[in-house]
């Protein structure tokens, strides 16, 4: 049953058990934190032809779409494997297989160019991860989330000069001999809210959304703010209603392009709405029948992909 495992003993919900049901979490992945410091097994493992290596190229990654299917190619695919040292990241292993994610030159043309040995083609994560199983979905999540960042840390913020890749990927250090800061991985926090009252849920949406797509409401949590302010805030800004009470569930990686959704669930008073900012086209008290009706596919509602987090929480209070 599934609310059993959501709880323990102690009557508290599990938030480790829900996190592992969400879309782009990987639980059987190992990280090999490790060896991040030890550069002759990341060379060794470079050249193995075991390894694979899943490719990023301007935000998009490698993707067999008759079989809709991840790519991951071996060393034997890639025309200059002596690119690999500057422009790869560890991301860890399963099953004895090293994996790296393979951040590729925006300027270039990977396949027109003939850099990697593949007839697969480039495809926005956010497009295809609803068709993908869930160990590719999170794969090529990892690997684009840490292949933006190290596009977007080319040089360092505090002097200018430019960064070299460390730690198998995982640290950028200042080439500058004064300065020499470190540059250590990012994400950003951002929450995301189900509000709800007795029989009705608020949904909202962007204009630029498909036609009759309504989701949780979000938004980024700003510096010095905890994530529970940011509830109380994003909902009051985007709908005017006020949160009375509020429960924690779980997070979700979310690399479009960079974000680490909060997922929480709120409970508020059956008030009008009234949009205080204009981030949503518009925002809907939905009926929990309308709510079941759209899981099913049926209605004028949509909801958003099954991989998203926001519709795990959806599908959470319709039960
Ligand atoms: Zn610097």
């Amino acid at each position: 049953m599934q609310g059993d495992s959501e709880r323990s003993g102690t009557g508290v919900i599990d938030h480790l058990s829900k996190a592992f049901q969400n879309g782009l979490v990987n639980s059987a992945f190992d990280r090999d934190v490790q060896r991040r410091d030890d550069p002759d097994w990341v060379v060794q493992q470079l050249n193995d032809v075991n390894s694979r290596f899943i490719p990023v190229w301007r935000q998009k990654n490698l993707i067999d779409v008759d079989e809709m299917k991840a790519m991951a190619l071996s060393p034997t695919d890639i025309a200059q494997p002596e690119t690999l040292l500057d422009s790869t990241v560890l991301l860890g292993s399963h099953e004895r297989r090293t994996y790296f994610a393979f951040f590729m030159d925006e300027n270039c043309d990977p396949i027109g160019e003939k850099f990697l040995h593949t007839d697969a083609t480039f495809e926005d994560l956010r497009r295809v991860g609803p068709m993908l199983d869930d160990w590719d979905a999170s794969l090529l999540a990892y690997a684009k989330g840490i292949c933006f960042w190290h596009e977007r840390h080319r040089f360092c913020g505090v002097c200018g000069s430019p960064t070299v890749s460390s730690k198998a990927g995982h640290l950028r250090r200042c080439a500058d001999s004064v300065c020499g800061a470190s540059h250590f991985p990012r994400t950003d926090p951002a929450i995301i809210v189900l509000v709800h009252c007795e029989e009705h849920c608020l949904l909202g949406r962007q204009g630029r959304w498909p036609e009759g797509v309504y989701s949780t409401l979000a938004g980024f949590v700003e510096p010095g703010e905890s994530a529970e302010q940011a509830v109380l805030r994003e909902v009051w800004e985007e709908t005017g209603i006020r949160i009375e009470q509020m429960w924690y569930q779980s997070s979700q990686p979310w690399p479009f392009p960079s974000s680490l959704m909060l997922g929480f669930e709120a409970q508020a008073r059956f008030d009008n709405i009234c949009r205080n900012d204009d981030e949503l086209e518009d925002a809907r008290w939905f009926t929990r029948e309308q709510v079941i009706d759209a899981l099913a596919d049926r209605g004028a509602l949509r909801l958003p992909p099954q991989f998203s987090i926001s519709r795990r929480l959806i599908e959470g209070w319709c039960r």
